[in-house]
């Protein structure tokens, strides 16, 4: 075992020696990132180490990659491996492959080698350390053949990076047992989906169904039981809501402390999106109470039941019922099977008639916080594991129509033709133009159709939608009076009319100045660089955020960020620290608020 002050104190060529095997045959990046130290943390010199690579020339890189061994190649039986990557190809149960494994491995193998000039590189650790099972390895490697050549180059560096990072953690006798915690709830809870769903293995879990449901009281469960929270409920909407008293206990005014996040999943999605911010929460609470450790202020963790809209249409309505927005016209709305949610909620014992009550006095809060997987590629493609939130993007919605005419593709000539499709492709090459002009801003036509098109017919009708979203409404709204401007000008111009109706409408959230930064002191407290970033995406802090001040904190998710998807995933390490980020907010606000 060796320690960081061994590390901070040894001559470069001892340091070398010390992390030799983190990097296969490359003992350049160790002898590089030397210069940093003295290192705080282990996070940060796993960061030096990243950057060493990171700021490698291309050669270099390429070096690196080809220094590791194939995936169950023919060095294993040859028994030429490094003792490091034996062990964790054995520990995946690549030693004992069967012969059709092996023989599918072997083809992946060679048109990886042929597609990419380099062996193909996969942390068989995985996220959580374990060791990945074997069809997940030979999935993972069929999948990313089909990546762009440059995506696969950094996204083998990244696996690189995650293999040295397991390999760190054994030689420091680092072991994250509250990412494990965190990420281990993730994995138990996922065990609850919808009928239907949960028979293909996919995860979903829509509002009120039995699986939600099951969520519910497991997680009211762990936090009474496991966590050791005061007071655990289930309110009126369905949200999970647990009570840590802050000191002296018996002080119910004493204000408190509000975080949490969604359990309910869009369909066949992702075990993070939203739990993660229930779960780091949990893992502080439980750790408080394991010291005993009252704070000055209590905290509230709310596991919000319903953030997607996916069974009915009405979304945040969890966080909605807090802020005094849950609007009783929802009760109405019927899912696909005609149940209303009015029935839904009497079927689950909710009591409507209490709803109103949920909602919160801001008098009472110092705030709301909401940890969040970042659901973008971001973070992951700077090999950061974490980043603070400086505003949720605001955002507006549109369904439109270009109106033409409609004519027979032969005899039609192409001068005077009245093209809908054609102007929409228009409008979409703009629409792309306008929402890369400008940082943190994004445009996208997400939706084209010809209704009724057909081969020979030039198109008549051609409908379209509309997205944008910008860190102000301002942008936001500047951008879309651009884009409506165009519409209006090739209309004109091509002999066309277009109808648009706006949809959605969501004013912009930018974090508290305060509470952003103290977030970004937590993540300086790790020894991690600040790194800030917009939310694309909307979440119930946007919500909360009209009633009280809110900022948020991003957890880096592994392939390439994706989530809405089953292969959305996070690791244990990247876990740890958001709840030691988490833990430093809590000890920050004590100080503050003592
Ligand atoms: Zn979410």
């Amino acid at each position: 075992m060796i320690t960081l002050a061994q590390l901070n104190a040894a001559s470069q060529a001892e340091f070398t020696q010390l992390l030799d095997g983190t990097y296969e045959h490359s003992p350049w990046i160790a002898a590089q990132a030397w210069e940093r130290r003295p290192f705080t943390s282990l996070a940060q010199l796993k960061l030096a180490l990243v950057d060493a690579v990171r700021q490698a020339p291309p050669e270099a890189q390429l070096a690196l990659i080809r220094a590791h061994p194939e995936l169950a190649g023919k060095a294993m039986p040859g028994k030429t491996l490094t003792a490091e990557s034996t062990h964790e190809q054995g520990k995946a149960g690549l030693s004992d492959c069967t012969p059709a494994e092996f023989a599918r491995i072997h083809q992946l193998n060679a048109g990886y080698n042929a597609r990419f000039g380099f062996p193909f590189i996969l942390a068989v650790r995985g996220p959580r350390g374990l060791g990945l099972a074997k069809p997940e390895i030979i999935a993972t490697f069929a999948r990313r053949l089909d990546n762009h050549p440059d995506f696969e180059l950094a996204e083998a560096l990244r696996n690189i990076h995650r293999i040295a990072e397991i390999r760190l953690n054994d030689k420091l006798g680092h072991s994250p047992d509250l990412g494990n915690r965190v990420w281990d709830w993730a994995e138990q809870l996922s065990a609850h989906s919808d009928a239907g769903y949960a028979e293909r293995g996919e995860l979903t879990v829509t509002y009120l169904t039995e699986a939600h449901q099951a969520c519910a009281r497991q997680l009211a469960q762990w936090m009474r039981d496991d966590c050791g929270f005061d007071e655990v409920s289930i309110d009126a909407v369905g949200n999970v809501v647990g009570l840590y008293h802050g000191s002296p206990s018996q002080d119910r005014q004493a204000r408190r402390l509000l975080t949490g996040s969604h359990y309910d999943t869009v369909r066949n999605g992702g075990k993070y999106d939203g739990r993660l911010g229930i779960f780091v929460p949990m893992a502080c609470v439980r750790e408080l109470q394991r010291q005993g450790r009252r704070l000055p202020f209590g905290i509230e963790v709310v596991g919000f039941a319903e953030e997607e809209g996916q069974r009915f249409k009405a979304t945040f309505l969890g966080s909605g019922a807090l802020t005094g927005q849950f609007d009783a016209a929802w009760l109405d709305q019927q899912d696909a099977g005609g149940i209303t949610m009015r029935e839904a909620m009497a079927q689950a014992g909710l009591r409507i008639d209490d709803i109103a009550k949920l909602q919160r006095d801001p008098a009472r809060y110092l705030g709301f916080v909401e940890v969040h997987i970042e659901q973008g590629p971001v973070l992951n493609a700077l090999d950061l594991p974490l980043g603070i939130v400086s505003s949720i993007n605001g955002s507006v919605r549109y369904v439109g129509e270009i109106i033409g005419m409609a004519s027979h593709a032969g005899t039609t000539p192409m001068p005077g033709r009245r093209d809908a499709a054609t102007a929409a492709a228009e409008l979409a090459l703009y629409v792309e133009k306008r929402g890369g002009s400008e940082e943190h801003l994004v445009a996208t036509v997400g939706m084209l159709e010809v209704p009724g098109g057909s081969i020979n017919v030039v198109p008549g009708r051609c409908k379209f939608s509309l997205d944008i979203r910008a860190t102000t409404n301002a942008v936001r709204d500047a951008c879309a009076a651009d884009i409506v401007h165009e519409l209006q000008a090739l209309c004109q111009r091509r002999g066309l009319h277009y109808r648009l109706e706006e949809t959605m409408r969501a004013a912009a959230a930018p974090s508290a100045p305060d509470w952003q930064q103290r977030w970004e002191r937590a993540v300086e407290s790790l020894g991690l660089p600040v790194f800030r970033l917009p939310s694309g995406a909307g979440h119930d802090a946007m919500k909360l955020h009209e009633i009280m001040p809110q900022a948020m904190l991003f957890v880096r998710g592994l392939n390439a960020g994706i989530s809405h998807n089953p292969l959305e995933a996070i690791t244990n390490d990247d876990a740890e620290l958001c709840v030691r980020a988490f833990q430093n907010l809590l000890d920050q606000l004590a100080t503050e608020f003592s």
